[in-house]
């Protein structure tokens, strides 16, 4: 088994999601705010990319942004035009904050996969910076536009799990754990667990993956279930709200058929530019079987 923040943050909000989006394989959906976020990580990966310590000049780094932008998910081309404009400016704010005392971090986007015995820990660390103290932190952006409470910081896998990870893979332990929020600016930073700290968090993980190795995948219905891909599948999702959950999950039916069929219109499209006839009525349906 092979888990990773994202997987366990999913099974520990809802089993139900989480079997559907890594054991039947069914993607999530695209947002505005999925591409948005995948843009700005890609725009900050390029940015701290360099050979030497010198950055490039924020009129590149706006063009780079552009060049990466991924269109998935908007409902059309003003609702992108607004996402972009607005994270041309995060960029601008952070470029801004950051440029002063850039240097080269020591890791950028770096993989990991660690063996826990029954499973495996895979993850991304999106940086990691060397201070002239000799010190070192791990700096995981975040696309969030709302401040998280200092409680759910609190009991976040997140940095935990990088921190294992740098134990693991460099020998190295960290002296700040930081979550960068870009959209307000905002870092918040914490200091290593302590081995009790540690333990706890490896007797969590080891817990959740129990339970999907044992197979429970209930459905928990929770305050994100107007958000979450899987509602129109899930036998859960509108269950006692009468009319209104009738037509939400309508809605969500409707949705995804538009979405399947703009797929299929790309699809025979992309076909026809290969010279492929897309198949029709009369075509090898009949005989397959
Ligand atoms: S709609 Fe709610 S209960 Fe159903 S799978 Fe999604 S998160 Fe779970």
């Amino acid at each position: 088994m092979r888990l990773s923040y994202t997987a366990i943050s999913a099974y520990e909000r809802c089993p139900l999601s989480y079997r559907y989006r890594y054991i039947d394989g069914i993607e999530e959906e695209p947002s505005p705010h999925l591409s948005f976020g995948r843009s700005l990580h890609a725009a900050l990966e390029w940015l701290y990319r360099r050979d030497v310590p010198v950055p490039p000049t924020l009129d590149e780094l706006l063009e780079y942004l552009v060049s990466c932008w991924s269109s998935e998910g908007f409902a059309d081309q003003e609702e992108e035009e607004a996402f972009l404009e607005h994270a041309r400016e995060v960029l601008s704010c952070f470029y801004h904050v950051n440029m002063a005392d850039f240097r080269l971090p020591v890791a950028l986007e770096e993989r990991f996969e660690l063996d826990m015995g029954d499973y495996a820990l895979s993850g991304v660390i999106d940086r990691m910076d060397r201070h002239s103290d000799g010190r070192y932190e791990i700096i995981d952006y975040k696309t969030n536009r709302r401040l998280p409470e200092l409680s759910r910081l609190r009991e976040d896998l997140q940095l935990p799990i990088y921190q294992l990870a740098c134990r693991e893979v460099w020998g190295i332990t960290p002296s700040k754990l930081t979550f960068y929020y870009l959209l307000p600016n905002q870092r918040f930073s914490t200091r290593p667990l302590d081995g009790e700290g540690i333990a706890r968090v490896r007797e969590r993980i080891d817990r959740v993956a129990a339970l999907i190795s044992h197979g429970h995948f209930s459905p928990t219905p929770n305050r994100l279930c107007p958000w979450c891909s899987y509602r129109d599948i899930c036998p859960e999702f509108g269950r006692d709200d009468g009319v209104e959950g009738y037509r939400s999950r309508l809605r969500a039916l409707l949705r995804r058929r538009e979405r399947l069929s703009e797929l299929i219109s790309e699809l025979e499209a992309e076909m026809t530019s290969l010279g492929i006839a897309p198949e029709g009525d009369d075509g090898e349906r009949d005989g397959a079987g």
